[in-house]
């Protein structure tokens, strides 16, 4: 079995909303709560959606070799803690983890045996606009960042065990559902 299911896609590509559903039917399925220096959303919890810190505490993290992998997105650090991948491998237990594209590729690096990699494809990048500002937590200038983002993102897309197309939000979440399910019986394996 893959313990490590890292999920990467283009920001605003419905990628939170799929992984909240898929915990939704499988609770047993831990999440990986990441650091950030990002600022908290309105709608997000601290120790929760991530474990907000300061860039001195991010640095401090590094140094101590506390984290697995970590990335610069958007101007702000972003970093999976090492213990809590290791727990979910010597606990036979599975973990979901929401990263960027550099960051899935360096868990499948790290834990080859044990990493199932998925990119999630928004159907086009005007459809990614009109999410980022309908979600409205982004600056119009931020949305361009990230916009520029998708392009690069996307290149790397070949590299994952598999792509998948967020279209309609209810296929795309009973094919994640599928996807897991048979990675838990084994059945689905990867590279
Ligand atoms: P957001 O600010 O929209 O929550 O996240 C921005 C980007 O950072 C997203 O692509 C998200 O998947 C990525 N990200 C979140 N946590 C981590 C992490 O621990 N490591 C890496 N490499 N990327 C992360």
């Amino acid at each position: 079995m893959k313990h490590l299911i890292a999920i990467s896609a283009p920001s605003g590509s419905g990628k939170t909303t799929l992984c909240k559903a898929l915990q939704e039917v499988m609770p047993e399925i831990e999440w990986s709560v990441s650091y950030t220096t990002r600022e908290r959303r309105s709608i997000e919890t601290n120790g929760v959606d991530y474990n907000f810190i300061s860039s001195d505490e991010f640095e401090e993290l590094i140094l101590e070799e506390h984290l697995a992998e970590w990335e610069n997105v958007h101007g702000f650090y972003y970093g999976t803690s090492k213990s809590i991948l290791e727990n979910a491998i010597s606990n036979g237990r599975m973990l979901l983890l929401e990263m960027d594209v550099k960051g899935s590729m360096r868990i499948k690096k790290l834990y080859p045996e044990d990493t199932f990699s998925i990119f999630i494809i928004p159907p086009s990048i005007g459809h990614l606009r009109e999410r980022l500002i309908k979600r409205g937590t982004d600056s119009e200038k931020r949305i361009e960042i990230r916009l520029q983002r998708f392009q690069q993102e996307m290149e790397y897309k070949v590299r994952f065990d598999h792509v998948m197309i967020n279209e309609d939000l209810d296929v795309a979440k009973t094919e994640l559902i599928e996807i897991v399910n048979e990675l838990k019986e084994g059945v689905l394996n990867g590279t």
